[in-house]
């Protein structure tokens, strides 16, 4: 299934181009108090809900996707995990780059490990991404994310992918400084998922997937899942030796080569292979 939220919080099946308005499906959810429970309850419940939301397409309205104000497809993540540098090509990019970005934690991910970006951060692709630091070079850098479907406490590589809910294109913006990572990562609109998410059912294996990025229809990156340094199990399982990963977590799996500045005025287009495309605009702040 390819799924989708939009508008004022609908869920969608997304089929040849159109949105199907499943949201009725969300009523086998029931409704919770305060305290609410941990973790995405869509994602959660992702499986279980799957022949509602099937039931709910038969008779449901449809609507263009060009018509659609898209929402990110995970409406409620605890944690968006991020991998700082997860393929030798962009690892070598960086380190012969001597600007002051770079300055901190240039090093294997094997060592330095994963770092947190502020769920304040994320948007769908029915918004646009604000730069608040023109002054600063911002770049764009794209990524397969990873949503976690279940909870995850010290998991194994090889089991890893049956704790996958779905696959999505993530957009790792930042800002360059001397600031860590989380903080430069985290500027409002600096996290971008969509268009939608493809169940993990439906794309299968993730280790070969072609991405591509694209300013203003200039190409950026261009590259292959296959050259992950830690695969997307391997991630699970570093991540997971840590901290519980929780329904809705999601997982951005690092950005290859090609990394590159964008300005107000610029057009983002994100492309991977079995999920789709996401373009979004830059804007000033
Ligand atoms: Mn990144």
């Amino acid at each position: 299934m390819r799924l989708c939220r939009f508008g004022d919080s609908r869920l969608g099946l997304v089929r040849d181009g159109d949105v199907y308005d499943v949201t009725a499906a969300l009523s086998a959810l029931g409704s919770h108090s305060y305290p609410f429970p941990t973790g995405d309850l869509l994602i959660a419940n992702l499986k279980s809900l799957a022949p509602a939301i099937e039931a709910a397409a038969a008779g449901a309205e449809r609507v263009s996707l060009s018509d659609v104000s898209l929402l990110p497809p995970v409406g409620n993540p605890g944690k968006l995990v991020a991998a700082p540098v997860n393929y030798l090509k962009h690892l070598q990019e960086a380190r012969d780059d001597q600007g002051v970005h770079h300055n901190n934690q240039m090093h294997e991910i094997q060592r330095i490990g994963l770092f947190l970006k502020a769920t304040s951060s994320l948007i769908g692709g029915g918004r646009s991404i604000e730069i608040r630091f023109p002054d600063r070079r911002n770049d764009h850098e794209i990524e397969l994310a990873v949503i976690i479907g279940k909870v995850a406490d010290r998991v194994r590589a090889a089991d890893a992918l049956n704790y996958v809910a779905a696959y999505t294109i993530g957009l790792d913006m930042t800002a360059r400084g001397p600031e860590e990572r989380s903080l430069r990562k985290s500027i409002d609109t600096y996290s971008v998922l969509g268009p939608w998410m493809v169940t993990a059912d439906e794309l299968g294996d993730p280790s070969a997937l072609d991405l591509e990025l694209t300013v203003n229809g200039e190409i950026r990156q261009k590259a292959n899942t296959r050259d992950l340094v830690l695969s997307v199990g391997e991630l699970i399982e570093f991540a997971s030796r840590f901290y519980t990963l929780h329904p809705g977590d999601v997982l951005f799996t690092g950005t290859p080569e090609g990394v590159g500045p964008v300005v107000a005025g610029d057009t983002i287009r994100a492309t991977i292979e079995r999920i789709g495309s996401l373009e979004m605009q830059v804007v000033a702040a």
